[in-house]
């Protein structure tokens, strides 16, 4: 059966698609729907149809699903970031779940049979809500040109104002309503897209959960000349009156570091490259600690780390935490071995491992992230890892067969496109003993695991992570175990 535009129809939806959109078949006719959860029986017009599929969109929920639940954000389906916050949280547990697994099967070739003993049960958060430790608010003019925040409306550049997300941290808002304030008073023009005129662009936020410390930088579009005349200074005032601002911000609880990221290209991109700390320190720390896997109850070990507002960092620490821990669970380290650790970012995994470990080596694409992974190291003491800049399958090859550099454990947490194809097949010539592989996309972790498996590993756990709450993303950590040299 095909259908076409406008077509009113009645669907059961099974399963949620990728962008969060509900998916239920009529007559093996596939339709997609957005703010549809598994479940529901919904009436859908059809919009846009192709020979096996359509997109179409939710006229009336007939029958409503158990899982559905009211979302705790009322602007959920405007804003697009929170795809299944309709679902309760064990539903939710459950699609990641499920998703993992069905990945395995499809994608990665494996038996049910094996999926099913290999696969442990997913990790929740004990919150689902207010987990993120960092906020990038956009700042725009609304229409009587008044500075406003908010998110920007899914797909769009339009700005619905919020400024209290509940995946962030509950200071948010007095940080955002206080910038806002002064904003006003001081009559700072926020930056208008469409024009490019106006100063204030972004608001990004970052909480150190563990420390308490706060940071937060005023993403503004600053000429430097006319910022100078502007009232300058040796110690750089961006901003007029922007004692004011200070005086607004420290008053906040935590309140650790004050700066100013200049980004004049109209562009996407929300942060410049330069950053100037005008009140506090220039970074806040933070501390990741390991936790016992049994029940993933904290150790009261960890590694600190110094966070500036151009570093990459986890965004969901809690949850870092018992996904690492699982790392070094999988890694099975008797203080001997060496390890290497492929897309280390600021080497979260690599301090976390070094301390078990013989040696460990990390490899990471970008330069800064490098820098921030040696400094943390130093800063907590660790002497056993080094730190390598470029590509993962470029440094693994060019050191492979160096005298030193074999690896026992190779770590593996790419981007979402998974590992490189000569990547793997190093790693698979490496023949380490284990691989422990980290992926925040499981069709590409399924397609990834199935080349490592037919290269003499066998897949001998799994365990999904929840990371995002609320919405569709699910991160997994496997582990591997070599059954044979392959050279
Ligand atoms: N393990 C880190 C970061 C994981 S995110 C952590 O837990 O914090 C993936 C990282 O891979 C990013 O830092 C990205 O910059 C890096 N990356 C992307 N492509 C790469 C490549 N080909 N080689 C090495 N690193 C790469």
């Amino acid at each position: 059966m095909e259908y076409k535009k406008n077509d009113i129809l009645t669907v059961e939806i099974e399963d949620i698609g990728n962008g969060g959109e509900g998916i239920g078949k009529v007559e093996g006719y596939t339709l997609f729907i957005k703010d549809a959860v598994i479940g529901d029986t919904v009436r859908c017009k059809v919009m846009k149809a192709k020979k096996n599929y359509a997109y179409a969109r939710l006229e009336e929920i007939i029958v409503p699903s158990d899982v559905r639940t009211e979302p705790p954000c009322r602007y959920h389906r405007q804003c697009g970031g929170c795809q299944i916050q309709a679902m309760n949280y064990p539903a939710q547990l459950a699609f990641k779940q499920k998703k993992v697994k069905n990945s395995l099967i499809r994608i990665g070739g494996f038996p049910e049979e094996t999926v099913e003993r290999v696969m442990e049960p997913i990790v929740g958060m004990e919150n689902a809500y207010r987990y993120r430790n960092k906020a990038q608010y956009p700042v725009g003019p609304d229409k009587e040109g008044n500075p406003v925040a908010g998110f920007y409306a899914g797909r769009t550049h339009d700005i619905v104002v919020n400024t209290d997300c509940v995946l962030g941290a509950e200071e948010n808002k007095e940080i955002l309503e206080s910038i806002l304030a002064y904003m006003k008073r001081c009559h700072i023009p926020a930056y208008d897209e469409k024009t490019g005129d106006g100063l204030v662009r972004h608001v990004l936020i970052r909480k150190g959960f563990a420390s308490g410390e706060i940071m937060v930088c005023l993403v503004i579009n600053y000429d430097g000349k006319k910022g100078r005349k502007a009232g300058g200074g040796k110690n750089g005032s961006f901003l007029p009156s922007q004692e004011e601002l200070i005086k607004a911000l420290e008053k906040i609880h935590g309140m650790t570091s004050v700066s100013i990221c200049i980004n004049t290209d109209r562009t996407n991109v929300i942060m410049g490259d330069k950053v100037y700390t005008i009140w506090g320190k220039d970074k806040i720390c933070d501390t990741i600690y390991r936790r016992n896997t049994m029940d993933f109850s904290l150790t009261g070990d960890g590694i600190v780390f110094y966070i500036s507002p151009l570093s990459f960092y986890q965004v969901n620490p809690v949850q870092t935490e018992k996904l690492y821990s699982l790392v070094l669970e999988y890694a099975g380290l008797s203080g001997k071995e060496t390890v290497w650790d492929l897309y280390c970012g600021i080497g979260t995994i690599s301090l976390f491992l070094a301390e078990k470990a013989k040696q460990v080596y990390g490899v990471e694409v970008v330069a800064q992230a490098v820098l921030d992974a040696k400094e943390n190291a130093a800063c907590n003491g660790i002497d056993n890892a080094e730190f390598f800049v470029g590509k993962a399958e470029d440094i693994l090859s060019e050191k492979y067969g160096e005298k030193g550099t074999g690896a026992d454990v190779i770590v593996v947490d790419p981007p979402r496109k998974g590992c490189d194809k000569e990547c793997l097949a190093t790693m698979l010539k490496m023949h380490p003993e284990k691989i422990v592989y980290v992926s925040c996309d499981p069709a590409t972790l399924a397609r990834d695991l199935r080349v490592l498996c037919d290269g003499g590993y066998e897949l001998k756990k799994v365990r999904a992570v929840d990371q995002f709450g609320g919405t569709v993303h699910v991160e997994v950590a496997c582990c591997l175990q070599r059954t044979s040299r392959v050279n």
